[in-house]
């Protein structure tokens, strides 16, 4: 079974704070550069770049552009306004989706206060290069896979499913990267415990 999804609305809340908090310091934020990752396609990194720079269509993008939409609220849990920040980090619904990623990878507690954070993680994680590309592989992944889930409730009327989501960043992410690394002797056995690469 996956982590729970209680203490949503405190969790949602304690972030909102935190994050004021740090905002007040002004932090004097570089321009990055998107890191692309030739293990996972596209077509998949690219929600992750449109997502750092605000520019999916969520619900707020499109409202803030003048497009009708029914309302503001995140399709995932209903309680929040839809920004890709929410949907992607402080939402309950990501939260117990980076909670088991990183019990999974074998990496501390994931704590992000934007999508940068998620995108830089790998670089403060533990282990070889090709490691490291791995985890950043899974996190872009993972971000596709919350966004495709977002689009099959908004449009397609499917329930929020966390144990989906998991289920899919962990063998898409298996595919695509045992097929770009041309790593053959990646088993799935291996990549269930996330033994690899060490
Ligand atoms: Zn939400």
């Amino acid at each position: 079974m996956y982590g729970d999804g209680t203490m949503i609305n405190q969790v949602c809340l304690e972030f909102q704070v935190l994050k004021k908090i740090l905002s007040s310091h002004n932090r004097v934020q570089p321009i990055r550069v998107f890191d692309w990752n030739n293990w996972v396609p596209k077509k998949v990194a690219i929600v992750a770049w449109r997502a750092e720079m605000e520019r999916l269509p969520t619900k707020c993008a499109l409202s803030n552009r003048n497009i009708n939409v029914q309302n503001r609220f995140c399709s995932l849990c209903g309680d929040f306004d839809e920004t890709s920040e929410h949907l992607l980090v402080a939402c309950h619904f990501a939260q117990v989706i980076w909670k088991n990623i990183a019990y999974w990878c074998k990496i501390p507690l994931i704590i992000a206060f934007d999508i940068k954070d998620l995108l830089v993680l790998h670089g403060f994680s533990p282990g070889s290069r090709k490691r490291k590309k791995t985890l950043y592989a899974i996190i872009l992944v993972a971000i596709w896979s919350i966004w495709k889930m977002r689009n099959e409730v908004t449009f397609g009327q499917a329930i929020p499913n966390t144990t989906k989501v998991l289920d899919e960043v962990k063998s898409m992410a298996f595919l695509w990267v045992k097929n770009r690394s041309k790593e053959v002797t990646l088993s799935w056995e291996n990549w269930s415990r996330f033994s690899i690469f060490s």
